[in-house]
């Protein structure tokens, strides 16, 4: 039995193991991939406080990591099917395991959207991609395009000019919505080429990607671009469509609602970071939540008390960390 299960391991899942281990709560983290979450592979992360030179998401989440083992959290990376919370004993489900805790902490993190245009579903991975950190190597002296106007789309087309030898930002209005110092260095860079108030209907190809067709919806014109790849950052989803169980609250985009106190109305369940509806999906903004939520979390568990939870013995409590084992 755990006091806090952890779902997920991006700057907030790791923040609520720092500080929940920290506080003496028995913890265990679980991350269906790879520890760091999504920003583990963005190339530099330069907006954390503390790194005046930027850090890449790599290095700084895996001092996160460092961080929360040596308090004595445990990390263990396998994916999480199910949760379900029977009495006041929290189940977390994965292929082969069921693992107890006492509080549970949603910090699943994002996923990538699609465009849902013809060709994307049938070139992912033969030159559409949702991660330029990934891929961008393969399109060394290539034309590659990237659709979106955020800071995702923006930073991952500068990472992309390292590689490619031109880069097409297709972006569906005539502004950026990404930060003003990204639209400054897309705007100095010559390998930067903006298509602005267009539409990518369709990615084209043989056993690859060859083109995008694209219509410029203030004129209707449509083009058809040359291109090997296209890069799709057109914004993200919950991760938490999985958690079918759980009665969660939430907004019309699925992001969870909690109170103020990261609490989601189900008894002992917390949520932090960008799976939870909130207006700021920055990393020290979601590193900050978890703290929160382990604080929260950390309360609840405390005055639960000694009562041993619905149907737990206590003595017994250790064979309940994989009772399906
Ligand atoms: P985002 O901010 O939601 O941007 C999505 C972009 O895709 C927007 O430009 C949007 O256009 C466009 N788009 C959406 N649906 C589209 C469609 N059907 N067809 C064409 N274009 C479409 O998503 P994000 O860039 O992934 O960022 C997500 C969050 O993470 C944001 O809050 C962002 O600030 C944050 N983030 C921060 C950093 C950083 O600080 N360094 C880095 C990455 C992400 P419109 O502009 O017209 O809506």
């Amino acid at each position: 039995m755990y006091d806090v299960l952890i779902l997920g391991a991006g700057p907030a899942g790791l923040t609520a193991a720092i500080y929940s281990a920290r506080g003496g709560m028995k913890t265990l983290v679980l991350e269906r991939q790879m520890t760091g979450g999504q920003i583990a592979t963005t190339d530099l992360v330069e907006n954390y406080p503390g790194f005046p030179d930027g850090i890449s998401g790599f290095e700084l989440t895996e001092h996160m990591k460092q961080q929360a083992l040596r308090f004595g959290a445990e990390i263990r990376e396998i994916e999480v099917v199910e949760s379900v919370a029977p009495g006041r004993v929290h189940e977390v489900k994965t292929s082969s395991d069921t693992y107890q805790g006492r509080a549970l902490i949603i910090a699943t993190g994002v996923d990538p959207v699609g465009l849902g245009c013809g060709g994307e579903a049938r070139f992912t991975g033969k030159g559409v991609s949702y991660c330029a950190t990934c891929d961008g190597a393969l399109y060394r002296d290539k034309v590659v395009a990237v659709v979106g106007g955020g800071n995702s789309a923006v930073e991952e087309a500068l990472f992309l000019t390292r590689f490619a030898r031109k880069v097409y930002i297709v972006h569906r209005r005539d502004k950026l919505r990404a930060d003003w110092v990204l639209q400054q260095r897309v705007f100095d860079n010559t390998k930067v080429e903006i298509l602005w108030t267009a539409q990518v209907r369709e990615i084209r190809g043989a056993n690859t990607v060859t083109s995008m067709y694209v219509e410029f919806t203030d004129t209707h014109e449509f083009r058809d671009v040359a291109v090997d790849g296209v890069f799709l950052y057109v914004g993200q989803r919950p991760n938490t469509e999985f958690l079918t169980r759980l009665p969660l609250r939430r907004d019309s985009a699925g992001f969870i609602l909690t109170d103020d106190e990261l609490a989601t109305g189900i008894s002992g369940v917390f949520a932090a970071g960008d799976c939870r509806a909130n207006d700021l999906k920055q990393v020290v903004w979601a590193a900050a939540e978890g703290a929160l939520a382990a604080q929260s979390a950390g309360r609840y568990v405390e005055d639960l008390g000694s009562v041993p939870p619905d149907g737990v013995d206590e003595e017994d409590s250790d064979a309940c960390e994989s009772s399906t084992a």
